[in-house]
Formats: structure tokens, C-alpha cells, sequence
């Protein structure tokens, strides 16, 4: 797809996405789309490629003004440090202005001072480390590189070295993790008094070798009921502590939620750029483009020399719909029935009525003056909400997209 098909400016209203698909080794639960141990030389093609793009963006969009950045991955500390500095300057000199908010994510093997001293000199205003347990038994099994030992000199670094926010990222439901183990994480993660934290609860990918682990009988995942009781009482850890459950996994001090995935949850348009990275941006004749990047670092180095070879979609606005119930849901604040209404012209309750009526029986959902919002049980047994909605969505007449962008 030619960006020159998307139509122009879109002042105040971006964010920008970038993938960093380069990790030290593979962990063993990862299904997203990274590579271990390239090249340097690679990776500054790769580099080269994603500043291309940016530049891309930035012209044929006119772009004038992007609120957030984050840089993910993959492990964006895994970089080279001359590569990591060429990415850094060169996305800082693309960017039309300050950006309010600039996230990076690293893993604590590869947070040395001078990618803390880089990343603060180019603009970044927030860390979010990949801690996942503080347990060296438990972090075997996730196969992750950092053990306590790895976690804590990083931990030290960052309260030396780094000026801006941090957010800490820790996963439960780990096989064999009891309860005192999952308590226990929780505990030293809020003693280190950050403002944001991200709990995960460990999702079993097909075609990870934890995959291949359980099915061979050599661990067991917890069941479905044991890792409920656990989930609800380390929310219960962060909730008595003042973080409040903005998102079903994440929690923040007042005023320090993420903006940037603030605004995937509330479906504002988006740049993505690097290999396996995705934009959803306002199209032509009130269509929404989805531009998605190849998941493969020689095919995207290839595609940047032939933008024509872009892979894009129309996303229909019966799909949007749901995109916006599957995301807005997530929310502890729940779907602005004003900005619903914006995009579709009828209120939710409307176009699933039957739906709405019994998650709200079953104390699911609950109906605010401002929002359509699930409860905090609804949040946890959301898919199965969404199933339930998709279906109905699917019997119902065709849905109009108003204005979106
Ligand atoms: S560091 Fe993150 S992206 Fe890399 S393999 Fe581990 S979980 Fe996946």
C-alpha cells in the first residue's frame, strides 16, 4: 500500500509504535515475534529501516504532532549501544515536537548505565522493566535470562542513574507458583515503590517449548479455579497499597497510567513501525487501514526497499466494533458512552441488547452515567464475554462507522 492512499493531516492525534525485535535468548512462554542474537550489522539495517519509516509517516501524513512514543519489543536494551544511540537520535530528530510521553522496555541483564544515560538524553520519560518474578526457581522455568541476582543490580542502576517513571512488570500463574510464592513477588515488587505496575497472568502459547513442557507431563499448569483465587488476592496486594486497576493488568498511582496503551484500549489511531509492527490509521472515504509490518527481520529490510509491498486491510466497521468492545472492556473506566456513540451513532445497549441485559443480570456489567463498564469478575471472564458478543454481533445487521480519527 502507497501512505499517500491515507489521507493527510493528523494534528495532535498519533502515537507511535516501534518494534525492537531483537532479544539476548528466547524465553520460554514467548510467542512474540523476536529474534536472539543478531548482528550488529543487522540490526543497523533494521534501525535503518524504522527511521525511514518514521520519516514516512511523519511527511506524507503531515504530520505535526505525536503524544506518545514506546519503544517494545523484542528487547529494545538488547541493542548495540552505538546502534541504540543512532535509534534514539534519529527518532528524536523525526519527531514534530516534545512528546508527552516516551516509554522504553528493557529486561534487567541489559540495563547498564549507559542505555539509561542514552535513553534519558534523547527524551524518554518511562522505563518499563520486564522483572516477571523475583523467584530464581520460577524464572527458570519462564527460561528468562535475568536471574534476582540480574534483577536487583538493575534495580540499583535505575534508582542511581534514571530520572523519569518506572513500571515493573511481573507475571502470576506460573506453573507450580503457590500462593506465599505469587504474594511474595507482589510484595517485593511494590517495595520498590514505583508508580505503575503490569501483573500478567501467564497465558500457555502453542509452539513455546513451556508448551512442549506441560504436554510432556514434566510440569503442570495451575488450574483454572487456583489461579482465579490467586489473581484476586494480588489485586487485592496492589489494591490496598493506592494502585488503582485502570486495565484488567495494569495498575497506577493517580496521573501515572501508560497514555500510550491508554490509547490502543481507547482505539485511537496509531503508527506502528519495524518488522511485525501494525498501524491502524483513518483512511480514505471514512475507512480505518490497518498496515501490518512482516514479522520477519529479512523481510521487512526487503520491503523497506519496495514500500508498494506494504500489506494493509480495511478493517469493517462491524469488526471495529468488536475491536472497541474487546479493548475498551479492559478498562476499569469502561467504554466512554460518548465516544461510542461518536463512532456508531447508537449506544451499545442497542446494537447488543440481550447481551448487555444478562451480563448485567449477572452482576458483569454495570451501566454508569458516562460508561458501559463490566465489573471487576466480568474483566477477569472477559473472553468469554466477547465470545458471547462476537456472536451476537454476527446475527446483527450491518454497523455504521460515523467518524473515527
Ligand atoms: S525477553 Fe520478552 S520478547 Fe524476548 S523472548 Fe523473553 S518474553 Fe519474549
Amino acid at each position: 500500500m502507497d501512505l499517500r492512499n491515507i489521507p493527510g493531516s493528523h494534528p495532535g492525534n498519533n502515537s507511535l509504535y516501534i518494534h525492537i525485535p531483537f532479544c539476548q535468548s528466547k524465553c520460554s512462554y514467548c510467542d512474540f515475534y523476536s529474534e536472539p542474537n543478531v548482528s550488529v550489522e543487522i540490526q543497523e539495517c533494521v534501525v535503518s529501516g524504522i527511521l525511514d519509516e518514521i520519516s514516512g509517516y511523519v511527511d506524507v501524513l503531515e504530520i505535526n504532532s505525536i503524544e506518545t512514543v514506546f519503544i517494545g519489543g523484542g528487547t529494545p536494551s538488547a541493542l548495540d549501544a552505538g546502534v541504540f544511540k543512532r535509534l534514539m537520535q534519529g527518532v528524536s530528530e523525526r519527531l514534530p515536537h516534545t512528546v508527552r510521553e516516551w516509554t522504553i522496555e528493557a529486561n534487567p541483564e541489559t540495563v547498564t548505565e549507559a542505555f539509561l544515560d542514552t535513553a534519558g538524553e534523547f527524551g524518554c520519560t518511562r522505563l518499563s522493566l520486564g522483572i516477571q518474578s523475583f523467584d530464581d526457581r520460577l524464572l527458570a522455568i519462564l527460561g528468562r535470562r535475568a536471574g534476582q541476582k540480574e534483577i536487583f543490580g538493575a534495580i540499583e542502576r535505575i534508582n542511581k542513574k534514571w530520572k523519569g517513571e518506572v513500571s515493573g512488570d511481573i507475571i502470576t500463574g506460573i506453573p507450580s507458583q503457590t500462593q506465599a510464592e505469587a504474594n511474595d513477588d507482589i510484595t517485593r515488587l511494590l517495595s520498590l515503590r514505583w508508580d505503575h505496575y503490569s501483573m500478567y497472568s501467564l497465558t500457555l502459547e502453542p509452539d513455546t517449548p513451556l508448551f512442549d513442557t506441560i504436554h510432556s507431563g514434566k510440569l503442570e499448569m495451575t488450574p483454572a479455579e487456583i489461579l482465579e483465587l490467586h489473581w484476586f488476592k494480588t489485586v487485592q496486594l496492589l489494591l490496598g497499597r493506592g494502585y488503582t486497576q485502570y486495565e484488567i493488568s495494569n495498575y497506577a498511582k493517580p496521573g501515572f497510567e501508560c497514555r500510550h496503551n491508554m490509547r490502543y484500549w481507547t482505539m485511537e489511531p496509531y503508527i506502528g513501525v519495524g518488522p511485525g509492527a501494525v498501524s491502524t490509521l483513518p483512511g480514505k472515504n471514512n475507512t480505518i487501514v490497518r498496515i501490518h509490518n512482516l514479522p520477519s527481520v529479512h523481510g521487512y529490510i526487503q520491503s523497506r526497499q519496495d514500500r508498494e509491498k506494504m500489506n494493509h486491510e480495511i478493517v469493517s466497521p462491524k469488526e471495529f466494533l468488536l475491536e472497541n468492545l474487546m479493548m475498551g472492556f479492559r478498562l476499569g473506566a469502561g467504554i466512554q458512552k460518548k465516544v461510542f456513540q461518536q463512532r456508531f451513532t447508537v449506544p451499545l445497549d442497542e446494537i447488543v441488547p440481550e447481551m448487555w441485559k444478562t451480563w448485567k443480570k449477572n452482576n458483569m456489567a454495570c451501566d454508569a452515567d458516562d460508561a458501559w463498564k463490566l465489573t471487576a469478575r466480568g474483566r477477569y471472564l472477559l473472553d468469554s464475554l466477547l465470545y458471547e458478543a462476537a456472536e451476537q454481533l454476527r446475527k446483527a445487521g450491518p454497523v455504521k462507522l460515523a467518524f473515527w480519527g
